[in-house]
């Protein structure tokens, strides 16, 4: 996607989105008509390219954020600044610094943009950053992993207790 500038009569410039024709290469086209698609998710627009008038639609979506699955079943938008305080707390008087923090949690995140999952179990994101910080602190991996296991055992009780309950 390449952006070209255009000048309105008013001196404000106007930034239009070009897409590369698929028949030509051109990077010149023109939207002939834009209007609301999938229920209003999305926006469909109809170009014409400049080079050889070739006519293509494009789709234009909400990237939808990265949902945590938790160990209840619920869901909850990622929030980088909720695993940076978590581990903040873990790093606590350590040596790590909170850059290194924060480029830990940016490449969980861009770890799971990049394979375009749309719902991550928090448990996988746990495991991850455990390994990780396995790797740059010994006693911050163990605050950590102490936290991280006693949410899984919370979840194996429930599970039990679960069990005891339906067997009756
Ligand atoms: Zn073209």
């Amino acid at each position: 996607m390449v952006t070209s500038t255009l000048c309105c009569a008013n001196n404000s410039t106007l930034r239009i989105l070009t897409m590369i024709c698929p028949k030509c290469g051109s990077t010149n086209d023109k939207v002939i008509d834009s209007r609301s698609a999938h229920n209003g998710r999305a926006i469909r627009r109809r170009r014409e390219c400049y080079g050889c008038s070739y006519r293509f639609t494009t789709y234009e979506t909400i990237e939808a954020p990265l949902q945590v699955i938790k160990q209840d079943g619920s869901r909850e938008e990622f929030s980088k600044e909720k695993l940076v305080n978590g581990l903040r707390r873990a790093c606590h008087k350590r040596p790590v610094s909170i850059s290194v923090i924060e480029d830990l949690v940016m490449s969980i995140q861009h770890h799971f943009e990049q394979t375009h999952l749309r719902e991550v179990p928090a448990k996988e994101i746990g495991g991850m950053i455990m390994d990780k910080l396995r790797e740059i602190d010994d006693v911050a991996y163990v605050r950590f992993a102490s936290v991280y296991r006693k949410f899984t055992d919370a979840t194996q009780f429930a599970d039990a207790a679960h069990k005891l309950k339906t067997s009756n």
